[in-house]
Order: structure tokens, then sequence, then C-alpha cells
């Protein structure tokens, strides 16, 4: 059944990812959307129970097979992307990037991804024993994956008109080791790297991207993180004035945050102007369990992915 209830009408709505102001003066319908924050939850518990999508592991292909067919369930067309790039100490690492489009001919376009590699190693563990036992990931991987394929569940259910795609990025996660004292920025983001090097499509454009990494943590808060601010204001502000007017003012603040090294860095050199969402402050960094044994599914919040799901969904379906 089509939950969807037509609520209110809103005149001269700018929702706006464009980057010209609109002078339409026509009412417009806003819709309210219906995000499952359980379903979400048990797309991360599904992730994590293929154990750490390390790239090149089984445990890795598996869960993207996993993601294949369930995209492929909700989305018209389902692209992989196979490739390879170097990895920080130089030796080539496999990449496969999968691409969902919902309406793949309309125009234009809108982009959400997350990675969906997890970690080799918890080298943000204090005790040096466990600093090459790959994670868990349910926090830094999992989670933005799963907002996104119930996202894709929920499009698939109102049959959306809308040109979207869901893209989940590989090898985001094999930067640089702590413990190998080197800085190689670039060693991050494998995936997106290759994509931005070789798109699934000539000429692919977006009007609009947004990115969700580690979006499902209990005491999670998202700033307006600096690449964001530069490239994609207009979209920051946007999503930002949603998640307020949903009730989720106290997750997504208004504080600043330093620029990260993440995929919409690349996404954004790339053309495509993409925020992040993304749990990390300058003070605290990323969270206590970043990177470490502990960010598995007992540090998941059902809240985090619905104010995340529910404020996404909200401004793609209603821009
Ligand atoms: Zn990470």
């Amino acid at each position: 059944m089509n939950k969807l209830l037509i609520i209110v009408l809103i005149a001269a709505v700018m929702h706006s990812c464009a980057q010209k102001p609109q002078s339409v003066s026509k009412p417009q319908e806003h819709i309210s959307v219906a995000f499952d924050a359980d379903s979400a939850y048990h797309f991360a518990a599904e992730q994590v129970s293929f154990g750490p999508r390390v790239p090149g592991s089984t445990s890795h292909r598996l869960c993207a097979e996993y993601l294949e067919h369930t995209l492929q369930r909700f989305a018209d067309t389902v692209i992989v992307q196979h490739g390879s790039m170097p990895s920080y100490n130089g030796t080539p690492m496999p990449v496969r990037n999968i691409i969902a489009a919902f309406n793949p001919s309309a125009t234009p376009r809108v982009m959400l991804s997350a990675h969906y590699d997890t970690r080799p190693w918890a080298d943000q563990e204090q005790e040096q024993e466990k600093w090459h036992t790959p994670i868990d990931g349910a926090n830094d991987g999992a989670s933005g994956v799963a907002v996104l394929l119930e996202i894709a569940r929920q499009l698939r259910e109102m049959n959306t008109t809308k040109g979207i795609d869901i893209m989940l990025w590989d090898a985001e996660d094999s930067g640089t080791p702590q413990f190998e004292y080197s800085a190689n920025h670039d060693s991050w983001c494998l995936g997106s790297q290759y994509w931005a090097l070789h798109k699934h499509k000539a000429g692919y454009e977006a009007q609009c991207g947004i990115l969700l990494d580690m979006v499902g943590a209990p005491d999670a808060q998202f700033q307006l993180e600096q690449h964001s601010r530069q490239y994609a204001n207009h979209i920051l502000k946007e999503v930002w004035k949603t998640a307020r007017r949903l009730g989720y003012g106290d997750i997504f603040t208004d504080k600043h945050a330093y620029p990260i090294t993440d995929d919409h860095y690349y996404l954004n050199q790339a053309g495509i102007p993409t925020i992040d969402i993304i749990h990390y402050d300058d003070i605290r960094g990323f969270g206590s369990y970043w990177h470490t044994t502990s960010d598995n599914m007992d540090h998941i919040s059902r809240h985090t992915l619905g104010a995340v799901g529910t404020t996404v969904l909200d401004f793609i379906t209603n821009r």
C-alpha cells in the first residue's frame, strides 16, 4: 500500500539543489515520507552478518552480491563497475562499485552514495595487538548503505518519477594505516576516485549529491563540514533546514567542522556538488568506536538511522 499522505500545500518552495533561484510562485505539494528505521537497522545487520567487508575477501564479495540483488528488487537498473586502483603501498586494490538508477533517463539527477567496504585494521585501538583485526564496520560502512537501501525500498513503494542514482562505493576505508606513519591522503576513497576517472555513463551529471558516512551511532551529531560548505553550501543549507523542520535539529547542528577526506571530496572534484552527512566534530573526532573492534551492531541506533533516512528521503522527494 502506498502510505503517502498529501499533508499541506506550501507556496513558492525553493528546494534547491538548483544553483539559480527559481521564480516559481505556483503552490507545490508537500509529500510526507515513510522511512522505516527498523528496516534500515535490518539492512545494516545483514551486511555485518557477512563479516568484515575487506576488499578482496570472500565476505566482501558475498556482501557485494547481496547489495546488488537487493538493489535489483527496488531500482530500475543496477550496474556493477569493476576496476583497480593503487592502494596505500602501491599494490593494486580491486574496486567494485554498485550503481543503481531510478528512472535512468530522467533529469535532473540526484546522486545518493555511501561506502560499503570496511576497514581492514582496527588501528584506532589502544592495544597494539588489536591493530591488525578487521572491524565489523556497523557504523563505518553498513549504516550509510542501510539508509540508502531503505530509501531505495521507499522510492519503489512510491513509484518515484525522479531521476535518482544510488551509488555504493568500494575501497573507501583502506587508506594508510596509522602504524605505517605516512600520510597519503589519496589512499582513501578508491572506489569514488575510480568512478571519477571512469564514469559509468559518458557525460553523466547530477545536480545534487549527498554522501552518508557513519550515520548510525546513538550519539551521532552532524556538523557543517568544510568541503560541503565550499562546494555545495546551497544543498547543505536545504538538507539541514529539512532536518530541523522534521525535529532533528539536535542531530543536525549548526556548528562548523574541518574538511574531511571522504568520497564527497572526489565527487566534488568531478563536478558533482556533494555534501557529506558524517559523524564528526572538531573536538571528539569520528566518535569513540571509529576504526575499533567496537564498531558493531551494539552501537547502532534506530533513531539516528531514522533521523538521517527521513531527512534525506523528504529532501529528495520534495525538492
Ligand atoms: Zn572509516
